[in-house]
């Protein structure tokens, strides 16, 4: 097709603008149209567009895909209705007897999808911490057929070495799948870092405005890509035509809604690690996280996530009612700062000793900055914490 294709030398910054395509070929239309169209006319017996059933294949979930598959440096890439559908996705490339090891540490809601209901068919998962390699490796029985990772981790912000996962699982004939929803590629890349699978909840920052569900599965391996897309257009949890051009218009703006992201992120936590009310703070940017060479080492950024532990448990429900910028509300990655407290949210799903093992407790926050004015999100929580400080709830900090 031309000179249409923006994928000769481009950064990233320029790609996520253009896309795959940078413009509708057949109208010139700069925006992708929405072919909101269940079905395709076939010109002739044995005669095809290339485009049937939207079930299967959609031309505005086309060109997402290709531009997502630039984006992470992969070949190819499966957009699907949700971040859950992409992982229901991928896993049924294994088989009942597969054995995959996975970061005790992650979206409770793909917990609850291993646990509640991939096992009841026969695979098996160990839950470790894979930021620590040696755990990993000790997790490994014959049967592993793959590592699942979240890095960073979700809540505890742990980062997982994707070049020595990679390397073990696949000399035992295995691949390693990242969920890359938290950096997204815009400051990480796994495929190029040592991972054989990426998964994006494109939910998050890649839509990036609070305003639609999708989910991605991105990778280089031919020998998956037919049994991939069988499994997409099988199961019918392929994205729909409008969510689709709604995920295209956010990744538009990837570039700056990142940098502003971090920035902010960078400075919320610094502030906030100086606060009484606060106990600990994670956040990879941090020069004293424990893998924050590594991280520079894999990552181009350290994202717009933070989370912390207030001093006392009490404080959580008045943080929660007296913040009025941040909202009170699952999710992250869109341009509004959201405040969660994964406990009774996210990670609801994981049972209790295991959320305790991994550091949720009763006195963690999430945080997920927005792209508002720094300086408004602080005073927020500045406020909130007045309350803690000040309020009913007034408690002697450090008794
Ligand atoms: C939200 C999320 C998911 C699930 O994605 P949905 O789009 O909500 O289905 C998976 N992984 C991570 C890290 C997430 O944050």
């Amino acid at each position: 097709m031309e000179d249409t294709y923006c994928n000769n030398g481009y950064t990233l910054a320029t790609r996520v603008v253009h896309g795959a395509v940078s413009f509708d070929p057949l109208t010139g239309a700069v925006s992708t149209p929405i072919y909101q169209s269940s079905t395709f006319r076939h010109p002739g017996l044995y005669e095809s567009t290339g485009f049937d059933y939207s079930r299967g294949i959609n031309p505005t979930r086309t060109e997402l895909e290709r531009t997502l598959a630039l984006l992470e440096k992969g070949k190819y890439c499966l957009a699907f209705a949700s971040g859950m559908g992409a992982i229901s996705g991928a896993i049924k490339i294994f088989a009942p007897g597969d054995h995959l090891v996975v970061s005790e540490d992650l979206y409770g809601g793909t917990y609850r999808l291993f646990n509640e209901y991939y096992s009841h068919y026969g695979f098996s998962f160990s839950w470790v911490d894979t930021s620590d390699f040696a755990a990993v490796e000790a997790a490994l029985r014959p049967e592993t057929k793959a590592l699942f990772i979240e890095t960073p981790s979700n809540p505890m912000m742990k980062v997982t070495d994707i070049r020595r996962c990679g390397e073990l699982i696949r000399k035992r004939g295995g691949i390693l799948i990242a969920d890359n929803t938290f950096l997204s590629p815009y400051f990480q890349n796994p495929l190029e870092t040592g991972a054989d699978m990426v998964i994006h909840s494109g939910t998050k920052y890649l839509a990036g405005h609070n305003d639609t569900l999708s989910g991605f599965i991105v990778h280089s391996l031919p020998e998956l890509e037919g049994p991939l897309r069988n499994i997409q257009k099988s199961e019918g949890a392929s994205l729909a035509p409008f969510d689709a051009w709604l995920t295209l218009r956010g990744i538009k703006t990837l570039a700056v809604r990142m940098e502003k992201h971090g920035q902010n992120a960078l400075k919320i936590a610094r502030w906030l690690r100086e606060q009484p009310e606060v106990e600990k703070v994670f956040y990879p940017g941090f020069e004293d996280h424990p893998q924050y060479a590594l991280s520079q080492s894999q990552a181009r950024g350290f994202g717009g996530m933070i989370s912390f532990y207030l001093k006392d448990a009490a404080f959580v429900p008045v943080v929660l009612k007296n913040v009025s910028l941040i909202l009170f509300a699952e999710s992250l990655g869109g341009v509004e700062s959201l405040i969660t407290y994964p406990l009774v949210q996210t990670h609801e799903a994981i049972p209790q000793e295991m959320r305790l093992a991994a550091g949720v407790n009763d006195r963690l926050m999430r945080l997920s900055v927005g792209i508002e004015d720094p300086d408004d999100i602080i005073e927020d929580l500045r406020r909130a914490f007045n309350v803690c400080r000040h309020g009913p709830c007034k408690k002697e900090i450090g008794s």
